[in-house]
């Protein structure tokens, strides 16, 4: 795909900036004096970290980057990872059809079908011969939508009532599903104001703009046009949402460096339109990395 994603990491970082109060400062209380009459043992976290040989400096690279350049990377509690763990293995979505064409049922459902497919390419990096990796503990994390938002209701084109839809309530000057059931409004996982209740509340919301092109990603959801993905419906990857869903779980952009070694991966915009070995690891890698925060 030739857009690249341009708003992505702006609107990541604008997100993470906006949706956290301040809950940093973990003060790390260092052992103090270590008698050392007795031997110590080392306890080392059970920790399944093997890459492959030539992936291990540029994922270090890597991560030391996002040490040193996220507001509050240990801080923040609403990546991808933290809603499929509040949830017990599943995310929900809103669809919010910010365009006047028609949507029928089977539009619809195929709409449903290309975001569990494409989801599925990502949470699938998580496994090992069928088994979580490095403690994930979900062999499938299940992308239900739940809701749709539009302007006018005539725009959807059925009548069944499988997903509960949202009509002309207006944000950042697009249609969204109600606040109240949203995660990205609701971090402490209360939806007792949601009608549908938590079975109804969305994680995340597939943004679909008529117009747009390039991409946006973070912990609300993905973003991109419209026409190109219903154009893309078909496609093996949908290179835009792929590349937004890793912004979703915490991966960043690529626009002025290049970890060694490695120069074609899905979340370096441009380089590959599939989601590479390079792109898995450095998913486990954050994985790896936040893991802790579940007691894992
Ligand atoms: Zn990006």
């Amino acid at each position: 795909m030739r857009g690249r994603p341009g708003l992505v990491l702006a609107a990541l970082a604008a997100v993470f900036l906006a949706a956290i109060p301040t809950t940093s400062g973990t003060a790390g209380a260092e052992p103090g004096n270590s008698e050392a009459a007795a031997p110590t043992a080392v306890v080392e976290v059970a920790d399944d970290w093997n890459p492959p040989a030539h992936l291990r400096q540029p994922l270090q690279e890597v991560w030391d980057h996002v040490e040193a350049t996220y507001p509050d990377l240990h801080g923040f509690r609403n990546y991808g990872w933290d809603q499929v763990m509040a949830n017990g293995g599943y995310l929900n979505f809103c669809v919010r059809w910010d365009s006047s064409r028609p949507v029928s049922e089977e539009l619809r459902d195929r709409i449903h079908e290309t975001l569990r497919r494409q989801y599925r390419k990502w949470t699938d990096v998580m496994l090992d011969n069928g088994q979580g990796h490095n403690a994930w503990p979900y062999t499938e994390v299940p992308v239900t939508v739940v809701g749709w938002a539009v302007r006018d209701r005539d725009t959807l084109r059925w009548d069944d009532d499988s997903v509960d839809i949202y009509v002309n309530d207006i944000r950042e000057g697009a249609p969204q599903c109600a606040e109240e059931c949203g995660r990205f409004f609701n971090q402490d996982g209360d939806y007792s104001r949601c009608p549908g209740g938590t079975a109804r509340h969305y994680d995340q919301s597939l943004w679909l703009t008529e117009g747009m092109s390039g991409g946006a990603g973070g912990d609300w959801g993905q973003r991109m046009g419209s026409e190109y993905f219903v154009d893309s419906l078909d496609a093996e990857n949908v290179t835009i949402l792929l590349h937004e869903i890793g912004h979703t779980f915490g991966l960043d952009d690529f626009y002025d460096w290049t970890p060694t070694g490695v120069s074609e991966f899905i979340m370096r915009a441009g380089s590959s339109p599939h989601i590479t070995e390079f792109d898995g690891w450095m998913l486990r890698d954050f994985w790896r990395n936040v893991k802790h925060r579940y007691g894992l």
